[in-house]
């Protein structure tokens, strides 16, 4: 199937049902989104989401655990030898400013919050190599503070298509998906979105037949297939399945 193409100027905006209607039907599809990155505490998903970029979470998960049984702390991360943290890390790519990012992160942890991941966006920015997706995936996962909405290529993608964002700027999306999204479904509609984007809309070859909310998408090649609930029920298996439970 063709790629979903429109300007992203020409792609109408859905109007307040529509969104509401959006939410619905990503929200009984995957009830209760997680987070595909293994992890066991608010660091290890920081360290996690870094080493995410440019990767796939598959790849991550296989890296983190070798180097939290390395590492197991923020002060020990901090403390190990940089080449041999580039070694750990190397298969998701960008090694070298990866290690240094990680590393650079554990020591400020350490160092500067006992040890304790801050809870606070302002003082997460203040970490080497968190920027706002990573503070809101930390935030949104591990507290369930919802600060703003995760913005990653996925979620750029399925909000340009929907027309909920005509941006092309991670944070301009951010503030656009704010604004549409009731702030309680910040947190796991960020999430449907990446999911969504990572099962469904595809970046080539979206399955619009089979998208739960073709009929919202002004960007949708061709009708949908089935009853919406159907399509639903489809797409959380297909999440469920590739190892997302919901
Ligand atoms: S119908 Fe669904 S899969 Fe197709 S472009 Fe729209 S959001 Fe993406």
């Amino acid at each position: 199937m063709a790629q979903a193409k429109k300007p992203l100027a020409a792609v109408p905006k859905p109007g307040p049902g529509q969104v509401a209607e959006i939410v619905t039907r990503l929200s009984a599809a995957v009830p209760a989104p997680k987070c595909e990155l293994d992890h066991r505490d608010p660091w290890t998903l920081l360290v996690a989401t870094i080493l995410s970029a440019q990767s796939t979470d598959r790849t991550v998960n296989t890296v983190t655990p070798v180097l939290f049984e390395k590492w197991p702390t923020p002060q020990a991360l901090a403390a190990a030898p940089r080449e041999e943290v580039e070694a750990v890390v190397h298969r998701t790519g960008f090694f070298r400013n990866k290690a240094k990012a990680i590393q650079g992160a554990s020591l400020a942890i350490h160092e500067q919050f006992g040890g304790v991941v801050p809870r606070e966006m302002q003082k997460l920015l203040t970490l080497p190599g968190v920027a706002r997706k990573t503070a809101n995936v930390v935030l949104g996962v591990a507290f369930r503070i919802a600060e703003g909405v995760v913005v990653d290529t996925h979620v750029m993608r399925t909000s340009q298509r929907l027309g909920l964002s005509a941006a092309t700027q991670a944070d301009k999306v951010e503030h656009d998906l704010c604004g549409m999204l009731p702030r309680e479904q910040w947190i796991d509609m960020g999430h449907r979105l990446l999911l969504l984007g990572r099962y469904v809309c595809l970046a080539k070859g979206p399955e619009c037949e089979n998208c739960p909310i073709n009929e919202q998408c002004a960007s949708r090649i061709g009708p949908p297939l089935g009853t919406w609930q159907q399509r639903a029920e489809h797409f959380g298996k297909l999440v469920e399945s590739r190892g997302q439970a919901s």
